[in-house]
């Protein structure tokens, strides 16, 4: 993993890297806000030391864009902060946070990554929609799920036209879509993401890209699900499909992290078939 490092992208909001996913920290006058965790104490340590530094004696509030290891576990640095979540966020590391963690230690590379780190819960919640105004800085949570996952929320910063998208938007990569998403409303949030205007966008995972990367992004979800719909339509089973849907969107629209894509083709195939049903 790379070493921790900020970049600036316009005074006082910082795009985090070194971790496993993207993060962030927004200081323009004494309170800051951190944009997730990371996957450890170790990924999250150097990020709060960053984000004390800035704040002076000023509050420490940290936004979880979603409740994935990658972006909750560091939580525990965090503990005498303020964590904010979008409420799904709670409920499913409240739920499935210790078995998730226990799980993901079977695995001995991951076990020795994520090392000893206890399930810290976000401890103030929203639903739909919160802002905050941090120093000076109003920053709009907002909710997006369930579409990557539960409880997706992005951070939008009207003033300085910067968008933290979480796992909304993973650039150059084939997207990880685990069960518990929605294939369908993450397309509707990222049409509504890219209405906002953005200057700068920084994504879950991957490089920052000019913000067009959103409706690649979009574009590649919408093709995906209509080629899995021409072959339902076809009479193609699940396993054809996810084979031959994922072949060609390797060979139009080459991503890295090839390796997600039968999952990620299985999925929105699930989505279609319970949107099918429902109606
Ligand atoms: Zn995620």
């Amino acid at each position: 993993m790379a070493d921790f490092s900020l970049t600036e992208l316009v005074p006082g909001v910082f795009a985090a890297f070194g971790g496993v996913c993207n993060r962030g920290i927004i200081a323009t006058e004494g309170s800051v806000v951190v944009i997730d965790s990371g996957i450890s104490r170790a990924e999250a340590l150097p990020l709060r030391e960053a984000a004390q530094q800035k704040s002076g004696n000023g509050n420490i509030i940290l936004f979880n864009t979603h409740e994935h290891l990658d972006h909750t576990f560091g939580n525990e640095v965090f503990l005498h902060d303020t964590i904010i979540a979008q409420a799904a966020v709670r409920d499913v590391l409240a739920t499935n946070g210790a078995k998730q963690l226990a799980d993901i230690k079977q695995n001995p590379q991951m076990a020795e990554r994520i090392g000893d780190v206890h399930i810290t819960l976000p401890n103030v919640v929203f639903d739909q929609q919160l802002t905050l105004f941090a120093g000076g800085a109003e920053i709009q949570l907002m909710r997006a799920g369930p579409a990557h996952s539960q409880g997706d929320a992005f951070a939008w910063l009207p003033q300085q036209r910067v968008l933290f998208t979480g796992d909304i938007l993973f650039n150059t990569l084939v997207p990880a879509m685990p069960g518990g998403g929605d294939s369908l409303k993450w397309i509707q949030s990222l049409t509504y993401m890219e209405s906002l205007g953005a200057e700068y966008v920084v994504p879950g995972h991957g490089p920052i890209e000019p913000p067009s990367a959103l409706g690649a992004l979009k574009h590649w979800l919408e093709t995906a699900r209509s080629r899995v719909v021409a072959q339902i339509d076809a009479g193609a089973e699940r396993e054809a499909i996810i084979e031959q849907v994922g072949a060609s969107m390797h060979a139009d629209y080459p991503r890295g992290s090839e390796i997600r894509m039968p999952n990620a083709i299985g999925q929105i195939y699930s989505d279609i078939v319970r949107e099918r049903s429902a109606s």
